[in-house]
């Protein structure tokens, strides 16, 4: 039998009632496997002994002596303190709710104690602590007479808890479940592959990892465990790619169809990058192969991808199709419209722009349009998928800032088209490893160079209290026709806050200090047709300073902007900071940023601005950010769950990773119909971010010789 397969509640499992199954519910504990897949968050080892004088080292494990007991706290709230020592040192027990250990612990008894021990009060003290009779427990292999000795091994299991559950009710649960069902578990991975790496079999596996004899035996457990989540993961990926590659793309447009293409190009004052062509020849390449697209493109900001965007939408309306363009703001998705209207009408294209603040009567009218298939391109923001929007033909969705979005919205755009190509562009890269998960299907272009002429960005540090001297540098621009931004951590500040908000110190800019200056300010609250007057004002270089918060992060792009002014700058995450210094940049001129930070600086933040000083490439500065922030935090990457497996992190684990892909592949082509158990976490993970709607028939392998595409990366 399968893990996956043991359903039966746990309320079967001797010790667990009603209540006990009710705070196990809140642990997403309902049947036995889902018990079974409870890992220990950590083990304690109760062989090794620390004595107390070693508290600082992390645990202690020791023989005590109770020296006397003492209560502190008023009446109802009296709180019990044990004394206790051994040959080491004193130390105290705070018994929060366990009043009742003044009888299990009378004053000369000899007992084991295991705790995480801290320095308060002249003490070394513990309130997390458990207790057992000498020579009980896993020490003399399992007398479970008094206290909380119960016999188990010399290493225990330590699981995530919720209120009201203690360990030992745990343990106690597990073990009936391993002594029950245990021995019956089926391996879950390729026997070839259980015998290559010396892993466990499952039934040792799951004992393993729950009361393991050994710190090897941990080690082991975790390894085979791991590996099993991983595999899962591939083999999950591996068929979401074949039923991508068995959908057909609808009519294939005509090979030599790129006359909108060019078009476009001969309009153009500049000519594309390298990168650019790259990006586009591949797209092209993918639109006529008999696959719906899907390619994640990456490029630093600045580099030019919506133009490669605006490219393959004129290749999917020749194609008789319709593309949308999706942005994460109403700002940005407005901005594109109107690049997208300048650069595409005059070739016959029909643009149209839908956000969720369009009035009744013009969305009725756009919505009308769209189905009638009278608009070929259409931009917004996720408006463009709400349930009331139909295309005629959606052939392609391009997302913007793809890092910005939810998988809720990825997974409503793939619900329009039949099978519609999806293009995704974002300037934060997407490590390896998480490439290699659940971006594993996609295809990748990444845009490496510039256009031309580009300046770097200076970036300068500069202290709160030195910040007189930014103001004169952004004069000197501002006085030379430039326009500047200064942005801020928040909109409006409260009382408790020392921080400057945004309102405010753009009054004090507009009063005090560039008096002089148009000035404007910009939010989140603002609304939107005060944003867009805004916007539309500072590009036409009628407001010369723009105050603002995050809201001007993502995308636009404004070139006679060369000073960006960062308040606060070590409130900003590095990857905020990066795109904020690509908005200026963008034309000719030299531009600056401005990193002003508080006078006290955490040593966190004072590193994020040296990563900021001493690198401009988004693709470094976003493995510095990893280093930093680990992993889990990502931009986009905590929401979609991509680390909700077990044991498994695929980007520590990355190694791993690499080989259980291949593994996982080479079964899959020898068996494109494998069938696997039910692994709930891994499912959860895939359906988290499915960027394919299923296919409607069977999948089937793509041949090894396909050359290009979704296995490879
Ligand atoms: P991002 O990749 O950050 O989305 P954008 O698409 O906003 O970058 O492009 C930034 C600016 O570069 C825009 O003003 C755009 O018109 C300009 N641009 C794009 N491609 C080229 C090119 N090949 N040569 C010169 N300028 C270009
Ligand atoms: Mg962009």
């Amino acid at each position: 039998m399968f893990l996956g397969e043991l359903k039966e509640p746990v309320t079967r499992l001797k010790g667990a009632g009603p209540a006990t199954a009710a705070k196990l519910a809140r642990l997403g504990i309902s049947t036995v496997d889902t018990l079974l897949r409870h890992y220990p968050r950590d083990w304690e080892d109760w062989s090794r002994t620390v004595p107390l004088k070693d508290w600082s080292r992390g645990r202690v494990c020791t023989e005590v002596k109770v020296l006397a007991h003492d209560w502190f706290g008023a009446a109802r709230m009296r709180t019990l303190k044990i004394y206790v020592e051994d040959e080491t040192a004193r130390a105290c027990l705070v018994c929060f709710n366990r009043p009742f250990m003044e009888r299990q612990l009378p004053v000369g008894t000899r007992c084991r104690l295991y705790g995480h021990f801290y320095y308060k009060y002249g003490d070394i003290q513990s309130t997390a602590f458990e207790i057992e009779p000498s020579g009980s427990g896993g020490l003399a292999g399992g007398g479970s007479a008094g206290l909380s000795g119960r016999g188990f091994g010399p290493i225990r299991p330590v699981y995530p808890l919720t209120a009201g559950l203690s360990q030992n009710i745990l343990r106690d649960l597990v073990r009936h479940a391993l002594a029950q069902f245990g021995p019956s578990l089926e391996d879950e991975l390729p026997e070839s592959v259980i015998c290559r790496d010396g892993l466990l079999r499952k039934p040792e596996a799951m004992r393993a990892i729950h009361f393991p004899a050994s710190q090897e035996d941990i080690e082991q457990a975790k390894k085979t465990l791991m590996y099993e989540e991983l595999f899962y993961l591939e083999v999950m990926i591996g068929k979401r790619a074949m039923q991508r590659k068995s959908a057909s793309s609808g009519p294939r447009s005509a090979a030599s169809g790129s006359l909108l293409q060019r078009r476009l190009l001969d309009r153009l004052p500049f000519s594309l990058t390298p990168g650019q062509q790259e990006a586009i020849a591949e797209i092209n390449g993918d639109m006529d192969g008999p696959f719906p697209m899907a390619r994640l493109l990456q490029g630093d900001v600045g580099s030019g991808k919506t133009l490669v965007s605006f490219l393959a939408a004129l290749k999917a309306v020749e194609a008789g199709g319709q593309a949308a363009l999706m942005a994460p703001t109403e700002l940005l998705a407005r901005q594109h419209a109107e690049t997208a209207a300048r650069l595409l009408e005059p070739l016959g294209v029909r643009m149209a722009f839908l956000t969720g603040n369009l009035k009744i009567s013009g969305r009725a009218q756009l919505l009308k349009a769209l189905v009638a298939g009278e608009i070929d391109i259409v931009a917004g923001t996720h408006a463009l998928f709400s349930r009331d929007v139909e295309y005629r033909n959606l052939r392609l969705a391009i997302i913007d800032e793809q890092h910005r979005f939810g998988v809720v919205q990825r997974q409503a755009i793939m619900a329009k088209g039949s099978t519609p190509g999806l293009l995704m562009m974002s300037a934060t890269p997407i490590p390896r490893s998480l490439a290699l998960t659940v971006f594993g299907d996609l295809d990748v272009s990444v845009i490496r160079d510039m256009p031309p002429g580009r300046k770097p960005v200076r970036t300068h540090l500069a202290k709160a209290s030195n910040e007189n001297a930014v103001y004169e540098f952004v004069r000197r621009g501002l006085d030379a026709g430039h326009q500047a931004y200064f942005v801020y951590p928040l909109i409006e500040g409260g009382d408790e806050s020392d921080l400057k908000d945004a309102v405010s110190a753009a009054r004090r800019l507009a009063e005090e200090v560039f008096p002089s200056f148009p000035l404007a300010l910009l939010h989140s609250k603002v609304d939107e047709e005060e944003k867009r007057r805004t916007m539309d004002a500072f590009r036409r270089g009628e407001i010369k300073i723009l105050a603002a918060t995050s809201v001007v992060e993502v995308g636009v792009d404004v070139p006679n902007a060369t000073c960006m002014v960062v308040e606060h700058a070590e409130r900003f995450g590095l990857s905020a900071l990066h795109q904020l210094r690509g908005r200026v940049g963008r034309g000719d001129a030299q531009s600056y940023c401005f990193l002003v930070y508080a006078d006290s600086l955490t040593e966190d933040g004072k590193t994020r601005l040296k990563v900021m000083l001493e690198n401009s490439d988004g693709f470094v500065i976003a493995e510095e950010d990893l280093k930093l922030r680990g992993p889990g935090q990502i931009a986009g990457v905590e929401q979609s769950g991509y680390f909700k497996l077990g044991l498994a992190d695929p980007v520590r684990d990355m190694r791993e990773l690499a080989r259980a892909r291949d593994d996982a592949f080479a079964m899959l082509e020898a068996d494109p119909g494998l069938e696997l158990p039910e692994n709930r976490r891994v499912a959860e993970v895939l359906e988290l971010a499915p960027p394919f709607p299923p296919a409607a028939h069977e999948p089937n392998i793509p041949a090894k010789s396909s050359g290009k595409g979704g296995y490879t990366f």
